[in-house]
C-alpha cells in the first residue's frame, strides 16, 4: 500500500510517499515559496533529485503538480495507486486526541483551534483541503501534534492562572511535538520489549520539546499553550518570566505580538550567542572560543538537564532517557554536556558510543543508573502508519 505523508506549511509543502507496510520510502519532495515570488519544487526518487521553478500560485497548484510529477517520473503508473493521505496538523484543541478521517465537517471542526495555532493550522487544513479536492476518493486523515499528550491530567496541563481563563479560553498546556515522541516511544519499547516503560523523551531539533512518558502515555511535557514554552530552543526562548514582556514593550515602544516574534525569532541559541540558530554554527564557534556560543550552549544544555531531573522525580525514577531530531540524534556535544549535568541522577555515556549519529544505539556507560538511548524519530513514518490503520478499516 502507498501512502503519502504530508507536512503543509503557509508557504511550503513536504511529502513523503511511503510503501506499507515495509516502510520504504519511495519519494519525496518540497514545494516552497508557494503564493510567493521565485517559487520552486524539488522531488527526489530513485537516487535522483529533480528541481523545476514553476510559478506556486497556492497549495492547489502545488498539489497539481505534484500529481502530475508523480505520473510522469514514473513514480506510480495511475493516481489510484495512492492508498491514502496523511496530513500533519498542529492543534487539535482538546477535542482532536486521535487521528481520524478528514472530512468538510472535521475540517469545519478543527478550524475552531485556529487560534491557537494560526501559523501552522490554516496552512495544514488548506493543504489537506488541496488533497482533498485532487483525490477525492482517497482517504484522508488528519494527525495532530497535540494528540499523544491529550493523557496529560489536569494537575500537569493547567497553569496556576484563574481557572475561568481554561474553561472561558482553554488556556492550558497542550504540548507539541507529539507525533514524534510517541513514534520514538514505539520504537525504544519495541526494542526492549516492554509497554510499561518509564521513558523521558527528549526531542531535541530546531524546536525542542521533553515528554515524561509512562507506559505510552504521557505525563507531562515542556511546550505548553503554545510551542514557546519549556526548553531552550533554535529561536526560541523557552519559558521565561512573562514579565519580561511588557518591561520591553515600554523600554522599546514594541507591541506584545512584536516582543513574541522576539521571543520566538530571535531568542534561544541565537539570542544568547548572536551567532546563529544552528547548532552546528554554535559548536564550530565553541571550537573557536567564542564565550557568546559557549555561554549559550551552556544554557541550553542545562535547561534539558532540569527536565530530565524533574521528569525523573514525576515519573518515580524514569527506565529509559532518549534522544531524538536533529541535534538529539547527532550531536554528541550536547549529549555529553547534558549527561554531564545529570550526573547526580547517577546517569553516565559512552564517549565512544556516544559519538554515534543518527542511528539507533545505547549510549550509556556500563554503570548508568539510567540507560540513554539515541532513537531516531520518523514523524512521516508515525503519519503513514496512522493513515494505513484507516484504509485497512475501508
Ligand atoms: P530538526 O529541527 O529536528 O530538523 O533539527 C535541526 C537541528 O539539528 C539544527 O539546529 C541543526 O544544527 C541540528 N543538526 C543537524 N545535524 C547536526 C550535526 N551533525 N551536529 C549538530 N547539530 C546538528
Amino acid at each position: 500500500m502507498k501512502i503519502l505523508a504530508v507536512n503543509a506549511g503557509s508557504s511550503s509543502l513536504k511529502f513523503t510517499l511511503i510503501e506499507l507496510p515495509s516502510k520504504e520510502v519511495i519519494a519525496s519532495g518540497l514545494f516552497e515559496k508557494i503564493g510567493l515570488a521565485g517559487s520552486y519544487y524539488t522531488i527526489k526518487y530513485n537516487g535522483e533529485k529533480y528541481v523545476r521553478e514553476v510559478e506556486l500560485t497556492d497549495h492547489g497548484v502545488a498539489v497539481k503538480h505534484l500529481m502530475d510529477e508523480l505520473i510522469s517520473l514514473h513514480i506510480i503508473s495511475s493516481l489510484e495507486e495512492i492508498d491514502g493521505v496523511g496530513h500533519r496538523i498542529l492543534h487539535g484543541g482538546d477535542e482532536f486526541v486521535d487521528s481520524l478521517v478528514l472530512t468538510e465537517e472535521v475540517i469545519e471542526g478543527i478550524s475552531k483551534y485556529n487560534e491557537l495555532g494560526p501559523l501552522h493550522n490554516p496552512a495544514n487544513l488548506m493543504g489537506a483541503k488541496a488533497f482533498m479536492k485532487a483525490l477525492p476518493n482517497v482517504v484522508q486523515v488528519g494527525v495532530f501534534d497535540t494528540a499523544f499528550h491529550a493523557t496529560m491530567k489536569e494537575s500537569e496541563f493547567l497553569y496556576p492562572v484563574p481557572y475561568e481563563w481554561y474553561e472561558k479560553y482553554g488556556i492550558r498546556k497542550y504540548g507539541f511535538h507529539g507525533t514524534s515522541h510517541r513514534f520514538v516511544n514505539l520504537d525504544i519499547s519495541e526494542h526492549l520489549g516492554r509497554n510499561d516503560l518509564k521513558v523521558i523523551s527528549c526531542h531535541i531539533g530546531n524546536g525542542a520539546s521533553l515528554a515524561a512518558i509512562d507506559s505510552g502515555k504521557v505525563v507531562d511535557t515542556t511546550m505548553g499553550f503554545t510551542p514557546l514554552a519549556g526548553v531552550m530552543m533554535g529561536t526560541r526562548s523557552g519559558d521565561i518570566d512573562p514579565s519580561i514582556i511588557p518591561f520591553i514593550m515600554k523600554k522599546e515602544g514594541k507591541t506584545a505580538d512584536e516582543i513574541i516574534n522576539d521571543l520566538n525569532k530571535k531568542s534561544g541559541l541565537l539570542g544568547v550567542s548572536g551567532i546563529s540558530s544552528d547548532s552546528r554554527d554554535i559548536e564550530a564557534a565553541i571550537e573557536a572560543n567564542n564565550e557568546k556560543a559557549i555561554l549559550a550552549q551552556d544554557i541550553y544544555a542545562q535547561k534539558i538537564a532540569n527536565y530530565i531531573a524533574m521528569y525523573n522525580n514525576l515519573l518515580g525514577g524514569a527506565d529509559v532517557i532518549l534522544f531524538t531530531a536533529g541535534i538529539g540524534e547527532r550531536s554528541p556535544m550536547t549529549r555529553r554536556q547534558v549527561i554531564e549535568k545529570i550526573k547526580s541522577l547517577g546517569v553516565t555515556l559512552d564517549e565512544e558510543k556516544n559519538q554515534i549519529r543518527a542511528e539507533f544505539a545505547l549510549i550509556s556507560g556500563e554503570d548508568s543508573k539510567i540507560p540513554v538511548y539515541i532513537v531516531p524519530t520518523n514523524e512521516e513514518l508515525m503519519i503513514a502508519l496512522d493513515t494505513m490503520e484507516f484504509v485497512s478499516k475501508d
